[in-house]
Formats: structure tokens, sequence, C-alpha cells
């Protein structure tokens, strides 16, 4: 797999990284493939940085719905990045990437920046209560102090933007790494007042553990089992059962990727408080939500 020593050792090294990333102890044979691969990651990680130096990335914005009543409760933003023919790059193809290569701290900065900026433009319609919801990654929540600066900076720049009605959507991976580190996190964005929110709940470890520990408000159901929920028994237990456990522990709980009325009423019997989804409406810019409130 290589011509020279070079080549030959690099190949290797590829083939370790991606035996590493399928798990502990094993081993594994260079392919192309990896190759490849890893150039489309290097041509992706460069572009990126040209990204964010031209501050071309967008936000779009997803409504999230009182399952009742199917009013407007608030919106979860979602980072597109245009393509120059058009068209965008979706976020699980750069995400990942942006993640590895600490890229994401300068994007989520942005994002925080930006979201609470737009926020602040939806409550001057007069929408106040409405809610904003951010993704924050992993790398993001380990600089602990820049990401409670960032966001105490941006709510104190729109006095409009209340901090109990911003949400930050954790994933589970986020919060397991180090349990006392992670605790510590937590308060501390529990003292700036935010919401937190457990985003692709079910995916992960899930482990009752932190949800007795974490102060957590509220969780939000993968939508790979609000997808399946109605076809399996087992499915549907999973999810009667996170709403459950919810309930008890006083937090809210919202479905994503809700597409059908059967899935929304399902949700309705079992009382889930809220749900996003193609059903209600798919993600937008900031002036269709604006023509849309
Ligand atoms: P997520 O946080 O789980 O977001 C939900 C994804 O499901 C979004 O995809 C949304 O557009 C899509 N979705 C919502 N309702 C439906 C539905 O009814 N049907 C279907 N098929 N899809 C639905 P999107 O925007 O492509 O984002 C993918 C992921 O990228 C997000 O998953 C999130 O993990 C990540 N992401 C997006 N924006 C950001 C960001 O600003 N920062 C970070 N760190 N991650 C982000
Ligand atoms: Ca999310
Ligand atoms: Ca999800």
């Amino acid at each position: 797999d290589g011509s020279n020593p070079n080549q030959l050792l690099r190949s290797a090294d590829l083939a370790m990284y991606h035996a590493k990333e399928t798990g502990k102890n094993r081993f594994h044979f260079y392919q192309d493939e990896m190759n490849e691969r890893a150039q489309s990651r290097l041509r992706i990680e460069n572009e990126l940085r040209v990204a964010i130096e031209e501050k071309s990335f967008e936000l779009h914005y997803q409504p999230q719905v009182d399952i009742k009543s199917k009013g407007i409760i608030g919106f979860e933003a979602l980072i597109r990045w245009p393509l120059k023919n058009g068209g965008y790059l979706a976020p699980v193809e750069f995400i990942p990437i942006a993640e590895e290569s600490g890229l994401i701290g300068e994007i989520g900065d942005w994002v925080i920046e930006q979201a609470v900026s737009d926020w602040s433009e939806l409550l001057k319609l007069n929408f106040h209560n409405a809610r904003m919801a951010v993704n924050v990654s992993a790398f993001q929540f380990k600089q602990a102090g820049n990401l409670c600066r960032v966001i105490t900076d941006a709510l104190a720049a729109h006095p409009l933007c209340s901090p109990q009605n911003l949400t930050i959507e954790l994933t589970e991976s986020t919060l397991i790494e180090d349990i006392e580190d992670t605790i510590e996190t937590l308060e501390a964005l529990k003292r700036i007042g935010i919401a937190l929110s457990i985003d692709d709940f079910g995916t992960g470890y899930s482990s009752l553990n932190y949800l007795k520990r974490f102060p957590v408000d509220q969780l939000k159901i993968d939508k790979s089992f609000v997808d399946d929920m109605l076809q399996g028994e087992r499915d549907e237990a999973i999810v009667t059962a996170i709403i459950s456990i919810a309930q008890k522990l006083k937090m809210k709980i919202i479905a994503e990727g809700v597409e059908s009325v059967e899935q929304a009423n399902f949700l309705k019997e079992y009382e889930c408080n809220f749900a996003q989804g193609y059903l209600y409406y798919k993600p937008m810019p900031l002036d269709k939500i604006k023509s849309l409130i």
C-alpha cells in the first residue's frame, strides 16, 4: 500500500485510525477508500476555515410546538452551509469534522451569537414568550468558561432575551465523558439561568444515574424512536417509558422528527409536551419565520 516508506507509513496510519474509530483491540488493513475519506475530510476542513473567515454559514430555524394546541413555543437553530452552486451541505457532513478539528469552537460561538440576535428580532415582533434552542457540541461544552461567557455576553447584548427562555441541547455522549466536570459545567450554565435539554435521548448511554444527578430541564426523544413507535411494540414501550421518566423527574419532554398525525396523536395521548417535525414546520430562514409569525 505504498511505493516508498513514507507512503507506506501513511497508509498504515490511516488503517490504524480506522481501527481505533471502530473500537479497541482491533486491526484493520489499509483500503483506498480510507485515503479518499481522509482527503475529503481534509478538503472540508480547509473549506471550513475559509467559511469561518468569510462568515458564510447561515442559521435556519425550526419551530417547536405545543403538542396540544399546535401553537409555536419556540425555535431550534440549525446551521446551514451554503454551497457555491446553490443548496446546502448537510450538517452531518461537516459538523463531525468541525468537531474533530476543533473548528466547532468558533462556529459554535457564532451560532450562539447569531441565534440570540435573531431571536431578539423575533421578540421585537411581539412574540414575547418565544423560546430559542441552540445545539452545543462536546468540544464547546468542554471549554466551559468560554461557553458560559459567550452565552452571557449574547444575552447581555439583547435585553429582550431572557435566560430562562434559552435552551441548549446537549447529547448524552457529551455529558458522560467526565461526570464530575459535567455536573460543574451544567451547574454553571444553570446559574446563568438557561434551560438544558438532552438531545437525541435514548440513542446514547441513557444512564438513569445521570438523570438523577444532572440539573436537566428537558429530554428530547430522538427521531429514530418516533419513526418506529407505531410499528413496533418495543419502540412504543421505549417512547412511553421515556415520557413517564421525564414526567416523574419533572422534566419537559419534546419529540423530534414528528412527520404524521398518527405519531402526534400517540404522543399527545401519552402527554408528551412539545413536538418538532415536518408535520408542523421544516427548518427555514429567519425571514420565513418572521412572515410565519
Ligand atoms: P438534531 O439536533 O437532532 O436536529 C434534528 C435534525 O432533524 C435536523 O437536521 C432537522 O432538520 C431534522 N428534522 C427535523 N424534523 C424532521 C422531520 O420531521 N423529518 C426529518 N426527516 N428530519 C427532521 P439537520 O438540520 O440536518 O441537523 C442535523 C444535526 O446536525 C443536528 O441533529 C445536530 O446534531 C447537528 N447540528 C445542526 N446545527 C448545529 C449547530 O449549530 N451546532 C451543532 N453543534 N450541531 C448542529
Ligand atoms: Ca438538536
Ligand atoms: Ca436527532
